[in-house]
């Protein structure tokens, strides 16, 4: 079955009103991309427009090298898996998972090795004769998962498979899928969430959408440590977002010289500068910044400090503070040139692929 899936250029309208708009994005054989991004951002039509449930108004959808754009969902190859199981209640679970098969008509003794596989594969060997009202949620979930990777697809479309599971289950079933992934290794899987922990957990490489738009693509680490958009810096972690001018070398945040990568063509222009709260240091040191403490929190392992600088909320992340200072204490904060990046304003990944001015490292 082949493996990969492109958009090329899709858009799809309902009613007049665009939800995805030109989405341009390769998934390589063998990749686990999370489609990562607020409700309503489009991110289950992309889905949808692979499955073939939903036609698009202008470009064109490849699995593999095969343009799939005309072919009705049957046709596609493609497993697929959503939020609410969508089990036949009537059914055992041994003929949910078998039902994909009987419809490609499949022969029996064939059906009956590969529903046997899939539900080992699972772990619900065991329940194969239960109906789905005996399980449990997750074990539901499991049974959607067997059913979806019993036809053997060569692209598996996840669409928020654990948001319907409490959160104990949810950590034990992406550490299931991430297994899953290793056990097959050519399958290709598209696996829309709006919660960015299972992006990071699980993809190879993450897309963020917003308004009907990809707004940044890249591995996690890529997408935190250089954010190409004020959208990524702030969907994808925590972000001190700080408007300043930039300069020669470096930029002006109220008043204040600070010094950070930039390059030429930025110059005196207004940016946003993203500095994560958690390489905010604590006392003096480069790119110093003093304000008053206007909140504290206690997170457990880290103190979360909100400091007023010129009418701006600078966060830092500290780590667990002996005597944490006091609200309306003055402190100083600073960071290294290096942990800042960047971000000219109002840009998208459509627009421009260049947008952001950073340094990269391993760090
Ligand atoms: P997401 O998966 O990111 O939450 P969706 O792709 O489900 O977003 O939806 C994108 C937009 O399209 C939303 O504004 C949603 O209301 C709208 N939409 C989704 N499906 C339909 C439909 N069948 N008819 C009309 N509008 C729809």
């Amino acid at each position: 079955m082949s493996s990969g899936i492109r958009f090329d250029r899709v858009t799809v309208v309902y009613g007049g009103t665009t939800v995805l708009d030109s989405l341009d994005l390769t998934v390589e054989p063998g990749e686990v991309m999370a489609l990562l991004g607020p409700s309503g951002s489009g991110k289950t039509t992309a889905l949808r427009a692979v499955a073939g449930f939903v036609r698009p108004a202008a470009g064109r959808v490849f699995i593999g090298d095969r343009d799939v754009t005309g072919l009705p969902p049957h046709r596609r190859g493609i497993g697929m898996v959503v939020q609410q199981y969508a089990l036949f209640p009537h059914m055992r679970v041994e003929d949910n998972v078998a039902f994909g098969l009987k419809a490609q008509k499949v022969p029996r003794g064939e059906i009956r090795d590969r529903v046997e596989a899939a539900l080992e594969m699972t772990g619900m060997a065991a329940y194969a004769r239960r109906h789905p009202r005996e399980l449990s949620g997750g074990q539901q979930q499991r049974v959607a998962i067997a059913r979806a990777l019993a036809i053997r697809p060569g692209v598996l479309l996840l669409d928020e498979p654990l948001s319907a599971l409490d959160a104990r289950l949810r950590s034990g079933m992406l550490t299931e899928l991430a297994r899953l992934h290793r056990e097959l290794p050519d399958v290709s899987i598209l696996y829309v969430t709006h919660d960015q922990v299972e992006a990071l957990t699980l993809a190879d490489r993450i897309a963020v959408m917003d308004k009907a738009r990809l707004q940044d693509v890249g591995t996690a680490r890529e997408l935190y440590r250089e954010p190409r958009t004020e959208f990524t810096a702030s969907f994808v972690g925590n972000a001190n977002l700080l408007p300043v001018t930039v300069g020669t070398d470096g930029v002006d945040f109220a008043g204040t010289g600070l010094t950070v990568p930039t390059d030429d063509a930025a110059r005196g222009t207004t940016a946003t500068l993203c500095v994560r709260p958690h390489l905010v240091g604590l006392g003096a040191g480069p790119n110093a910044l003093t304000g008053s403490v206007a909140e504290v929190q206690w997170r457990g392992a880290t103190h979360r400090l909100y400091i007023e600088v010129a009418g701006h909320r600078v966060m830092a992340d500290l780590r667990e503070l002996r005597q944490p200072p006091a609200l309306g204490d003055k402190i100083t904060v600073h960071f290294a040139p290096e942990d800042a990046v960047l971000l000219r304003a109002g840009v998208t990944a459509q627009e421009t692929t260049v947008s952001a001015v950073g340094v990269s490292r391993d760090g």
